[in-house]
């Protein structure tokens, strides 16, 4: 590549050296292993097989057969379900699959509202999943930050939807993934749980499985699962078609094999013992880490976190996310601006940023780490205020010597 294209390859470099030194605090990224990094570079890529294993539209699928059945068998037993479709290209177009299973256009749906920590997928507006369906909205309790479990109840059974969503972007407590279940077979409506957040949470065992109360579960495969860009629709035998059906031809054409292989080596590392050390590392972190900040007098919402993720309301400290974001990532500390739930501000402009454990974690981060990345974040926060941009470049000598000594995963790609 760097003689081939010395412009893209220059670009890749300082991508590299910026995730190498930054301190990455976005909950949904993480570093894949090298082994997986390698898989999503593999030749599978040249290949077309639109269909299914053994039941392809193209010839030449001896190996590609394999692969995919690899990786179906292998999300099939991580995460104890009976089917698993690894085809679709992204959590977004996974979830429009199992729209497009189990409703038509106009039909009810009912999700979790963005600005409440819900995804755009979830029947939002601007998505074509609230402007094809009909998206009906939950979202939590002002006084508790949590889900309002009856609000969930009243909508199901007013609405009668025919899919329900549950899961989210920014959510950090634990989904109650029975009590949306007992909703569901009340308002006779399918339960789709979207882990794409916390699957790895629920593949180690650090966050409890919707696989019993779900009809289907989808999520993406690049967050705390660490592996490759991508998703897994995964359900009961029953609903194996439907889903099928869907991914392919329903929504897509070929599936992206090289894609598919990396989520079969990503899911094989989830299968071992060490990634439930990780899980529960991840969570671990983040309860440490919040802890941190109550103690430097942050807002959070709901007063903490319970999995991997942690949304600060900085209200009470005068400085928008917007600004704390862009402020942090000058000093080296990555994380994004996110709306918190009644949030006054606009979703461009809002009150809160979002920030996770997951890639901190990968780099062999603990808990005896967490306070001083507290502070970072307090220093970095007060600097956005000040307009203090000696104290951003300070704190960002000392990220660097931090991840200096903790190298990331996958990094420095091999040459
Ligand atoms: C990230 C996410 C998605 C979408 O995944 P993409 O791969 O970005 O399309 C869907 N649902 C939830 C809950 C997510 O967090």
């Amino acid at each position: 590549m760097h003689t081939a294209d010395p412009e893209l390859a220059a670009l890749v470099d300082a991508e590299e050296r910026l995730q190498a030194d930054t301190l990455r605090l976005i909950p949904s990224e993480n570093y894949v292993s090298a082994a997986v990094l390698e898989a999503t570079g593999t030749v599978l890529q040249n290949k077309y097989s639109e269909g299914y294993p053994g039941r392809r539209y193209y010839e030449g699928q001896q190996n590609i057969d394999l692969v995919e059945t690899l990786a179906v068998e292998r999300a099939k037993a991580l995460f104890g379900v009976e089917h698993a479709n690894v085809q679709p290209y992204s959590g977004s177009p996974a979830n429009l699959a199992a729209y497009l299973a189990f409703a038509s256009p106009g039909d009810t749906v009912l999700g979790m509202s963005l600005p409440m920590g819900g995804h755009l997928t979830h029947g939002w507006g601007v998505s074509a999943t609230g402007t094809w369906f009909n998206g009906v909205q939950y979202g939590v309790r002002a006084d508790t930050g949590r889900i309002d479990f009856d609000e969930v109840r009243d909508l199901a059974l007013k609405e009668r939807p025919k899919i329900i969503f549950c899961g989210g972007t920014a959510v950090p407590r634990t989904i109650d993934f029975a009590a949306f279940g007992e909703i569901a077979r009340e308002a006779g409506a399918v339960l789709v749980a979207d882990i794409a957040h916390i699957a790895g949470l629920v593949a180690g065992g650090a966050h409890p499985s919707p696989v019993p109360h779900a009809d289907v579960v989808a999520t993406t495969t690049h967050k705390t699962l660490r592996g490759p860009r991508g998703a897994l629709l995964m359900s009961r035998a029953a609903h194996a078609k439907a889903i099928d059906k869907a991914v392919f031809p329903g929504l897509q054409g070929g599936p992206h094999n090289h894609t598919t292989a990396a989520i079969a080596v990503a899911l094989r590392e989830a299968s071992a013992p060490s990634f439930r050390d990780y899980a529960h590392a991840v969570v671990a972190n983040a309860k440490a880490l919040a802890e941190a900040l109550l103690a430097r007098g942050f807002d959070l919402v709901s007063g903490g976190t319970d999995n991997h993720l942690v949304l600060i309301d900085l209200t009470s400290k005068e400085v928008p996310g917007k600004v704390a974001a862009k402020a942090l990532d000058r000093a080296g500390i990555v994380v994004n601006y996110n709306t918190v739930p009644f949030d006054p501000r606009k979703p461009f402009d809002p009150s809160g940023i979002r920030i996770g454990t997951p890639s901190l974690t990968s780099r062999g981060l603990g808990t005896a780490d967490m306070p001083k990345v507290a502070e970072w974040i307090d220093r970095g926060v007060r600097a956005a205020g000040t307009g203090d941009e000696a104290a951003l470049a300070g704190i960002r000598k000392e990220v660097a010597e931090l991840m200096a000594a903790h190298p990331a995963p996958g990094l420095p790609l091999p040459r």
